[in-house]
């Protein structure tokens, strides 16, 4: 069964009585060359489980499925379950949850696949909670080797920025703490039914298995990345002093030029390195005696 080909899904979605659920993100890919493009990138052991999010009807859990150990599925729409049943039917290394990701325990879900080996995800994330669930996938701290997503152009040009870069923000360099991303290719609209207003890029993110810039205190850390950001076109002084209100202006100026920047450098100058740096800085100021 082709389950890139419109007239199959056609029907399937006919036989099922579903509709495509816009508020779930529901644009299935109707390529095939593609989904294998993403399913062959997104790790690079086949002793490697799998974490799908968003399955649809199951095109690229099945491609999953030929190419790695396990395959572990978690779809929202508890109407596309029983499609997964028949279309996935053959395989017996693909487990099916009906989970919203952002409810699910990944911990307790994923233990028995980590205790087997290498856990990577993969999906073809719903626009509408892209950001969410890729910060949920960093922050939950499991060891992952790759997370493989395929996501709005734009925000992909946002996660692969330069620093200095009009797209680079808080969540480049909240990424650049966890791994490394790279923009794998770009996918038409015109790939998806229903056909999307975007274009979409697949972008894959090798996280640090020691992260090489670690901070004093994490939670400064990620202060100091919002702070900047919040108030782009201030300089850093100023950004700063809106978010860490128990530090003067002074000393947060002094904690700049101390990591060698002069005090007009804005936010979006600084690489993660530099943050790490610099909420040192904030960090020390702000526990001083
Ligand atoms: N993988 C399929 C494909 O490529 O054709 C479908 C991708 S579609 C862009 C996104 C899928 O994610 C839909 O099946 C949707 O129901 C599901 N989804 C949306 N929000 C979700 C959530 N919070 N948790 C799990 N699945 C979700």
């Amino acid at each position: 069964m082709n389950l890139c080909d419109v007239k199959t899904i056609k029907h399937i979605m006919t036989v099922f009585d579903l509709k495509f659920r816009k508020e779930f993100g529901q644009n299935f890919l109707i390529n095939r060359a593609v989904v294998e493009d993403i399913a062959d990138n997104c790790a690079d052991s086949v002793e490697t489980s799998i974490l799908e999010i968003g399955p649809g009807i199951g095109p690229l859990t099945t491609e999953l499925a030929m190419r790695y150990e396990q395959v572990v599925a978690l779809e929202i729409d508890h109407g596309l379950i029983p499609v997964l049943k028949y279309t996935l039917g053959e395989f017996t290394n693909v487990t099916v949850y009906n989970e919203d990701v952002m409810k699910a325990d990944l911990d307790e879900l994923l233990k028995p696949y980590f205790e087997k080996g290498k856990v990577s995800v993969c999906a073809n994330l719903p626009y509408y909670i892209t950001t969410p669930i890729l910060m949920k996938l960093l922050e939950c701290g499991l060891p992952f080797d790759y997370i493989t997503i395929m996501i709005q152009s734009e925000v992909a040009d946002r996660l692969c920025a330069k620093a200095g870069s009009s797209d680079y923000g808080a969540i480049t360099a909240v990424l650049a703490y966890y791994g490394v991303a790279e923009k794998l290719f770009t996918v038409s609209a015109g790939n998806f039914m229903p056909a999307p207003k975007v274009n979409s890029t697949v972008v894959r993110i090798k996280l640090h298995k020691n992260k090489p810039y670690v901070p004093k205190d994490e939670k400064t850390l990620f202060r100091t990345i919002k702070g900047a950001f919040e108030q782009r076109r201030k300089t850093l002084p100023n950004a700063l002093a809106a978010s860490f209100g128990e530090l003067s202006k002074d000393e947060i100026t002094e904690a700049i030029v101390a990591c060698g920047h002069k005090p007009d450098i804005r936010g979006e100058r600084l690489g993660i390195e530099e943050f790490v740096a610099l909420s040192d800085k904030l960090y020390e100021c702000i526990n001083k005696d």
